[in-house]
């Protein structure tokens, strides 16, 4: 047997070695899923199948090329070369490519971002008059995705008097046009947005049953990761290309399911033996990743769903330290316990800084973490969020960019028209809309041929139209010649965007013409690794594909030792030594958004299982008992996921020096504060017993002094000469008013000890504190 087959158990080995026919491996987190999936490409090659005819889909592209590095491992780099492999998105847009013409695109079409997507929903909406405030763009366009993900085309919409009055009751009867001019839009700028790129695939298998057959022919094995997680539209793609072979696998687990929202569709997974005759199920039992104690906590938590498919999963690792369960204040406290147990940890077991993640259910919770660990001076990374591509700068240096490979793309256009400034105004803009749909023609086909239109502008402005049109034209001359750096580089300093930013020089500026070195960095990177490939040119239509399927894991170079944040949603399929699950709260986690149905409640839970399947080592949940919603500090209680948690994996803990008793603890101001533990007798302490007596403020105030909040020179003639003592009422911006219980100390170093009305008793120092006396 070859080497590498014998890292691998029996209950493994077998849908392994399984070379043919349909077949499904539904198992538990950190059962080697993802081992099996990679191990069997190498046999598959072992066994003299051509790597040109293996596809494998993956969630990331991360994934892809890891697993593409451990097969390359195991049958050498020139070989795992050739394996098809990435996510459905990267995938199916290299295929769309060769095929464009078929569907009456340009082979080298924009892919939009959902910010453009966004942009032109939002113009359309504007333009056909209606209501911004009922046709909302961001609920218009998961609309809109939804309908292409259930294969629901325009004139399919059109055609479905069910869909028409349900959008007509709610009180959106112009959805469908909506959804119509969008479309015609996208195709006229030949553009496709995310969802096209599977439904145009769709459209492309099913039209031209050759261009079926032609990749039904290439892809005789096909692969699929985290098969829970496809969408309507995904699923038909895979059934199509292996329709003629049946040589698919596909591996998942129910229990993972956590994109429903966005429209995965778990029944593609129940289904799949109904799909294809003779599948073969193989289940994996034994978790490799984690502790007893993590495996067992997490089978605790995924036994209170009803709907699932019953499985066994086990460790034959140690029990491990039991999960660790912490309460704090504030976020600000959370952020710093956090970074304080990952110092510990570090030093104590000489771990290194990507031995650790912080998870967490939104991304506005990355803030405190953040602070705290850039106090501790630990090094981290945050992924998801606003991608580096989606800054400002960056998307305005892309979009000439764009325009160069396909002077059609409206919102490219629309964006850099006039940035930097060249007098084109926004009546110029419209005027050129209208005319452009009118000729049916893009704006740019318009603009070249001003003279020839009817548009009416004066003739200055036409002229900088016409400049406009010569500054793209030169640019797209020199693009025939030079590699994507040089044309960028170039772009970015002729397009008048480096002198803007260089203008004032204030630090936004500064920080905008970094991001922009960077991307420029960033391109000469891309330049020099594409020369190595044998098909690739290095130029910049490779490098904008590369940008648009990058989702911000797959820019992850690896090698940085970095604390990892990101949104639980995103750690799927990844694992790490440590983690540390925050914001354990009602309203939070499960999510205020997703508590009406059942099955919302249960994909919360399948989300929170996820979460500490993550963990290797030992994982940590924490909560605060008040925290910043919307604009306003609100009391917290306690996530139910923790108390679902059987008791005996739970080790709760919480500062000896409780912040009630000691308000010094929850000091937003002060540094680090090592939190020493003890045990608590009742596990989990809900709302009311964690109550601070709140502080009411005498009616009838007015506000008397401003305290110079955070002026260090502003402490000796606003604060210490007496304007404070005990009993004084003062203001805060964030807790609002407050009552002044004790003093401490002298001159800058005075702290006091306040009662407030949001957040309870807090120490402050004086020097920093943004205090108004009342
Ligand atoms: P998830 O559901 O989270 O995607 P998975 O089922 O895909 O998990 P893998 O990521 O493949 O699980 O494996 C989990 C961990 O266990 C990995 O670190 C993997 O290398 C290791 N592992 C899997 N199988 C074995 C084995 N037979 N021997 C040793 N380690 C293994
Ligand atoms: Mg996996």
């Amino acid at each position: 047997m070859e080497k590498y087959l014998s890292q691998l158990n029996e209950a493994q080995l077998e849908p392994t070695l399984q070379k043919d026919g349909p077949m499904i491996i539904i198992a538990g987190a950190g059962s080697g899923k993802t081992r099996v999936l990679t191990y069997r490409i190498a046999y598959l090659m072992h066994q003299g199948v051509d790597p040109f005819n293996i596809l494998s889909l993956t969630f990331t592209n991360k994934a892809a090329k890891e697993m593409k590095t451990r097969i390359a491992d195991i049958v050498g780099t020139s070989e795992a070369k050739n394996l098809w492999m990435g996510t459905f998105h990267s995938v199916f847009a290299k295929i769309l490519r060769i095929e464009a013409d078929k569907l009456g695109f340009p082979s080298n079409f924009t892919i939009y971002d959902t910010q453009d997507s966004d942009k032109l929903i939002g113009a359309i909406i504007r333009e056909m008059g209606l209501e911004k405030d009922v046709y909302k763009t961001k609920q218009v366009r998961s609309k809109i995705s939804s309908y292409k993900n259930s294969l629901i085309t325009v004139r399919a919409y059109f055609q479905n008097a069910e869909l028409i009055e349900a959008d007509t009751m709610a009180k959106r009867p112009r959805m469908g046009d909506i959804y119509k001019n969008y479309v015609d839009r996208c195709f006229k700028a030949g553009a496709m947005d995310f969802d096209d790129l599977l439904l145009r695939t769709n459209e492309l298998l099913t039209r031209f049953p050759e261009v079926l057959a032609k990749y039904q022919n290439r892809f005789r094995y096909i692969l699929v990761d985290e098969y829970q997680d496809t969408n309507h539209s995904q699923y038909l793609i895979v059934r199509a290309l292996s329709d003629k072979f049946q040589n698919i696998c596909v591996v998942g687990d129910d229990a993972q399911s956590i994109y429903a929202f966005r429209g995965a569709n778990i029944n593609n997974i129940l289904n799949f033996q109904k799909d294809y005759d003779d599948v073969k199920v193989f289940r994996l039992e034994q978790n490799y990743r984690s502790t007893k104690n993590i495996v067992n906590a997490a089978n605790s938590i995924i036994d209170k769903n009803k709907t699932k498919l019953e499985k066994i999963v086990w460790t034959a690792n140690d029990d491990g330290g039991k999960i660790k369960v912490n309460r704090l204040m504030t976020d600000g406290d959370e952020g710093r316990f956090v970074a304080s147990s990952i110092f510990e940890h570090k030093m104590n077991d000489q771990l290194k800084d990507n031995d650790f993640a912080i998870l967490y259910r939104t991304n506005a919770q990355s803030r405190a973490m953040e602070d705290a660990l850039r106090k501790r001076g630990i090094p981290y990374r945050i992924y998801g969020g606003l991608s580096f591509y989606q800054r400002k700068e960056i998307k305005d240096v892309l979009s000439y960019l764009r325009l160069i490979i396909n002077p059609n793309d409206e919102e490219a256009l629309k964006r850099i028209i006039n940035f930097p400034s060249r007098a084109i105004g926004q009546t110029t803009v419209d005027k050129l809309v209208v005319a452009a749909n009118g000729y049916e023609k893009s704006i740019f086909e318009v603009m070249k041929h001003i003279d020839q239109t009817e548009v009416n502008v004066n003739s200055g402005t036409r002229n900088k139209l016409k400049n406009f049109v010569t500054l793209i034209e030169s640019f797209q001359v020199m693009n025939q010649s030079a590699n994507a750096f040089e044309l960028a580089e170039h772009v970015a300093k002729a397009s008048g965007i480096i002198k803007e930013y260089n203008k004032e020089s204030t630090p936004e500026d500064i920080q905008r013409l970094e991001n922009i070195e960077e991307l420029l960095n960033g391109i000469k990177d891309f330049v020099e690794g594409q020369m190595e490939l044998v098909d690739a040119t290095g130029n910049i239509a490779e490098f904008l594909e590369d940008v648009a399927l990058a989702t911000d894991l797959d820019n992850d170079k690896g090698d940085d030792d970095r604390v990892a944040l990101m949104t639980i949603h995103l750690a799927k399929g990844l694992e790490f030594p440590y983690v540390y699950i925050v914001g354990m709260e009602e309203d939070l986690f499960p999510s205020a958004m997703s508590m009406n149905t059942r099955s919302e409640l249960e994909e919360e839970r399948r989300l929170f299982y996820v979460a500490l399947t993550r963990a290797e080592k030992q994982a940590y949940l924490t909560y605060t008992l008040s925290r910043y919603r919307w604009g306003k500090l609100i009391d917290a209680e306690p996530s139910r996921f923790i108390e679902e948690i059987d008791e005996q994996y739970l080790d709760v803990m919480t500062p000896v020096n409780d912040p009630r008793q000691n308000p010094m603890l929850s000091a937003d101001i002060f540094g680090d504060v090592e939190p020493n533990h003890i045990r608590f007798k009742k596990p989990i302490t809900r709302k009311s017993e964690a109550k601070t007596p709140k502080f009411v403020a005498p009616k009838n105030l007015k506000p008397v002094k401003k305290t110079g909040a955070a002026n260090a020179n502003n402490f000796k003639t606003n604060l210490f000469d007496g304007d404070l003592a005990v009993g004084s009422i003062v203001e805060h911006s964030r807790f609002g008013k407050g009552e002044v219980l004790k003093l401490e100390g002298k001159g800058p170093d005075t702290k006091a000890e306040i009662n407030f009305e949001h957040g309870g008793v807090k120490n402050l120092l004086l020097r920093f504190a943004k205090l108004d006396v009342l």
